[in-house]
């Protein structure tokens, strides 16, 4: 795809922009591309989609232009560039005016690639741009400032304004439109330009998802370029990046390499504006930060917002753009999208959402989308609101250079308003970053404590350096902590709200539970409480005096792990609820682990149930990795007077339909960084059958939209979709192969999963996936409903009773009642006389919500949170809940890894003895258990629940 153009045309024009004179004034005439004007305007598929900002592009003999770098103007039909090709542009523009654009490196992706932020300004700001780093540090730092100090350095500064490209690897023209207007910034000798490069650095993230970029574009060469018909198009690529696909702007806790490298690159060059790039609704949507929003965020921004969005919406409007809107889409609630970064440390995340055809093929687009619910955001996007006075058209022809040329034209309307008022940038940037220091001081809570010695310091890690890494301050106490009647030990760490980013750590560890109305939907979740998510203990303060406790800097948080001699039974290892205690199981592969079933003492110290025995021989192993994962061995008795069982590894096989990969995506990555071994199965090995030889544990995680999607899957309608390997599309055939990605394992692969369970296997499914087993036969006695039309919960954390505390399902947790995330609206449903297979249910009502809102909180009363029903010789257990929620809800990881640990003893508690097997039994009626002690009076009971 890549030629280099090197046309005759090109060469001896002159520029002018060393010519250029005062913003206000007109240019000289600049010599343009008249190829480029005839090409765009052929391909904008009408006059009222073009506007006078990129109707033309300026020849340059200096700098490469698309066209000269790969033989096409931006826009062109039917081409997607690849990550290489972008960033490679950028480069060659850096080469070609050094003085006008630095690139910096910022690190890489998961599977290798360069990520970069290219800046570009006039050749004055370029050579100041160190200088205007440090006066941008210390703006976002008023401590180290005076305000007389702040008005020279605004004075003396020009403000970052960062445009981020590719983040949906489907949303394909924001990284080719950048090429284009980073062309343009260069080369065009206009007042508007001039004022740009003048007054702002302009700074740009070319391909943010770059893995998935390349992944998308060779699927849509594949698969998808010729494909017109909008309403009827095949399925999208299984992945994009390597985990997570469109929930890489819901990474709250920077997961991915590529978001921790802009967080990183965020708090070393503070880009007051960060304006994202996204495709989805018709025709250009700016973001003004409708409601709800979040209230701790400084009330400038909310002003800020609509300033911009209200000015790009008239002037593109002016320009005679159709269907440039406002307000009607996405909220302020929820901190973890990507680009929020900016908002979360007092600058602003700005958005747009460009119509696009998922590629670069022209097509007609039917937009009507007729009868709207009172939910639906915006509504219809082809009627007229009072936020979107012209709205789009009900079918239109669409190209890729319509998509280019609405982007650009916001992007330069943006810029045109920056450029306007630099100094109010900086100004708002300092005076936010002033007022969130001073916040944490005018009203409680003051500071957020976490208590010493919990007794799982990985987690309390894990929060510490979650919260460090976005720059958020942590002070250990110098000695213990009183409070009125409260104490804390010596050691605590308090984060003093006193800060700069001190709403964001009260944002991120406060209870949500200011939602503005429960009427009102919401974006994403609507609550995140971190020591909620974790289960670690952190306290609000209401108390001033903790803005005046001693402490010091914390630089880093470090879990010593602690060792002793070996005892007679070796080695006890706490479990203490950290998931590295399952991580060390997989780890000492070799060794005979048993696992106590109950607490005992040893040398006086309590062991508790879960906490994993080792033998002393395996002591060298051992040693390493307790310090690494941060764990306590202490000398086992000879006999610990409790039961104990073997804790063999479990074969696991974890189950991703190609239609719906994502939140699989989060259990690969959690199973990856617990360095779990695990196949990754599809429809393709499920069907294929034998599945007890293979695996002795098989994982349904949530995915999909329904219990029916993770069964049927794709349909199979339109062509085969091969994504296998292949010397054409290198991307292809990545973390999964199939030679037609449609059609779902279907009932063929059910059956294949009741004979894994009858024959001993155990299944667990998760969230919507729970409703497989019972809504399609693989047990009985457990129903898969539904909630009322009326129910809203968008992932409030609530509460859930423990009912089976001896199972080794909770190991590592201590309460009878637990905080975790409302994951699913399937609700499971049981008779009373299967009541003992139920582990953990919801106790539902208003009042266990814990953080965020649940609508109809009464419809789940005492609805099944887990299930264990053993079936013929194995066993189902099936979790309502999600306990791997992305990487989130690590205070019920071990949940999970706890059944897969313990998958030979989960009849345990209850004592229920599977029956054996029956070969014969068909789909639909699985073997009943038989537990030698209770009557098998299951059937016939109606007692289960609300049906779908
Ligand atoms: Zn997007």
């Amino acid at each position: 795809m890549k030629r280099v153009l090197t046309g005759a045309s090109l060469i001896g024009v002159a520029m002018s922009l060393a010519n250029a004179a005062g913003a206000q004034q007109q240019a000289p005439k600049q010599q343009m591309d008249s190829d480029f004007a005839a090409s765009v305007k052929q391909w904008t598929t009408r006059p009222e989609f073009m506007t006078p900002l990129v109707d033309h592009l300026p020849l340059s003999t200096t700098i490469p232009s698309p066209k000269q770098v790969f033989g096409h103007h931006i826009g062109v039909p039917n081409v997607l560039h690849s990550q290489a090709e972008i960033n490679g542009y950028f480069r060659k523009l850096a080469a070609a005016a050094p003085d006008r654009v630095r690139i910096i490196e910022i690190g890489k992706t998961n599977e290798g690639r360069d990520n970069i932020v290219v800046m570009i300004s006039d050749a004055e700001n370029i050579a100041r741009l160190d200088q205007y780093k440090a006066n941008l540090a210390k703006l976002a730092d008023p401590r180290r400032i005076t305000p007389a100090e702040a008005t020279r350095i605004i004075g003396e500064t020009k403000p970052i304004y960062h445009v981020t490209a590719g983040l949906h690897s489907a949303e394909t023209g924001p990284p080719e439109m950048v090429m284009e207007l980073a062309y343009r910034l260069l080369t065009e000798d206009s007042p508007l330009i001039r004022q740009i490069g003048k007054n702002l650095v302009v700074a740009f993230t070319p391909v943010l998802e770059a893995d998935g970029r390349d992944r998308y574009r060779d699927w849509y060469y594949r698969h998808l370029i010729d494909e017109k018909d909008d309403l009827n198009k095949p399925a999208s690529t299984p992945y994009w990046g390597k985990y997570i696909y469109h929930d890489n702007n819901r990474d709250i806790n920077f997961s991915d390499p590529s978001a921790r490298e802009m967080m990183q690159y965020y708090l070393e060059w503070h880009p007051p504006i960060m304006h994202e790039l996204h495709e989805s609704v018709p025709f250009l949507y700016t973001y003004s930060g409708q409601a709800p929003q979040n209230p701790d965020l400084d009330p400038i921004l909310y002003g800020e917002l609509p300033f911009y969005s209200n000015f790009e919406m008239s002037q593109l409007t002016k320009m005679g753009l159709p269907g440039v809107w406002t307000h009607g889409f996405v909220d302020a609630w929820s901190p973890g999208y990507v680009g929020f970064m900016a908002s979360n440390h007092n600058g602003m995340l700005r958005m747009y959402e460009t119509f696009g055809n998922a590629g670069a093929t022209t097509m007609l687009r039917h937009i009507d989308t007729g009868e709207v619910g009172p939910g639906a955001r915006g509504g219809n996007q082809t009627a007229r609101d009072w936020y979107r006075p012209s709205p789009a058209y009900k079918e239109v022809e669409w190209s890729m250079r319509n998509n280019t040329n609405y982007m650009e034209t916001g992007v330069l309307t943006a810029l045109q308003l920056a450029s306007t008022f630099p100094d109010v940038i900086l100004e708002n940037f300092y005076k936010k970053s002033a007022n969130g220091v001073a916040a944490g001081a005018a009203k409680a809570p003051y500071a957020y404590i976490i208590p010493a010695n919990q007794s799982d310091p990985t987690r309390v890690k894990f929060v510490v350096d979650t919260l460090q890494l976005q720059g958020i301050e942590i002070g250990k106490a110098n000695g213990a902590i009183k409070l009125g009647d409260k104490s804390y030990p010596a050691g605590s760490l308090v984060i003093k709200l006193n800060q700069p980013y001190g709403r964001l750590a009260k944002t991120l560890l406060k209870v949500q539970d200011n939602y503005p109305d429960d009427d009102m939907t919401t974006y994403d979740d609507a609550a995140w409480t971190m020591g909620l998510m974790t289960h670690t203990n952190i306290v609000q303060i209401a108390d001033k005096a903790v803005l005046d406790v001693p402490t010091t800097p914390l630089d880093r948080f470090v879990v010593n792990g602690a060792i002793g001699g070996a005892g007679a039974g070796g080695y006890a290892v706490l479990d203490t609820g950290s998931v590295n205690l399952a991580q060390l199981r997989f780890r000492l592969k070799d060794v005979a682990v048993r696992v106590a079933e109950k607490p005992f003492k040893a040398g006086g110290r309590e062991v508790p149930a879960g906490s994993l025995l080792i033998p002393a021989s395996a002591g060298g192993q051992l040693k390493p990795l307790i310090e690494e994962l941060g764990l306590t061995a202490v000398a086992a008795p000879g006999d610990p007077g409790v039961p104990t069982h073997d804790m063999p590894i479990p074969r696991v096989a974890l189950f991703s339909t190609w239609g719906s990969t994502q939140s699989v995506g989060w259990v690969r990555y959690a199973f990856d960084q617990y360095k779990t071994p695990y196949d990754l199965i599809f429809k393709e090995q499920v069907r294929a059958g034998d599945l007890r030889a293979k695996y002795d544990v098989i994982i349904l995680p949530d995915q999909g939209r329904s219990p029916k999607d993770v069964v049927f899957d794709l349909p199979m309608k339109g062509k085969p979709l091969p994504y296998d390997a292949s010397k054409d599309f290198p991307t292809m055939g990545m973390y999964g192969s199939s030679p037609d990605i449609r059609g779902g394992m279907g009932l063929e692969g059910l059956e294949e999963l009741r004979k894994f369970v009858a024959a001993g296997g155990l299944l667990i499914t998760t969230a919507k996936a729970s409703g497989v087993p019972g809504g399609f036969g693989l047990v009985d006695d457990v129903s898969a409903g539904g909630v009322s039309k009326d129910f809203y919960a968008p992932g409030p954390i609530v509460k859930a009773n423990v009912l089976q505390p001896a199972s080794p399902l909770f190991y590592g947790y201590s309460q009878k009642t637990m905080p975790v995330r409302w994951a699913s609206n399937v609700l499971l449903g049981v008779p009373k006389t299967a009541k003992q297979y139920v582990l953990m249910e919801f106790p539902g009502g208003k009042k266990s919500v814990m953080s965020g809102f649940m609508k109809g909180a009464e419809e789940v009363k005492d609805r099944p949170a887990i299930v264990n029903m053993p079936v013929g010789a194995g066993r189902v257990v099936m979790f309502a809940t999600n306990p791997i929620w992305r990487w989130q809800n690590l205070g019920e990881y071990r949940m999970l890894y706890n059944a897969m640990l313990n998958w030979k003893a989960l009849g345990g508690a209850n004592n229920l003895a599977p029956v054996k097997p029956d070969e014969g039994a068909p789909l639909g009626k699985t073997p009943r258990v038989d537990d030698g002690s209770k009557p098998t009076g299951l059937t016939g009971s109606d007692d289960t629940g609300t049906p779908n």
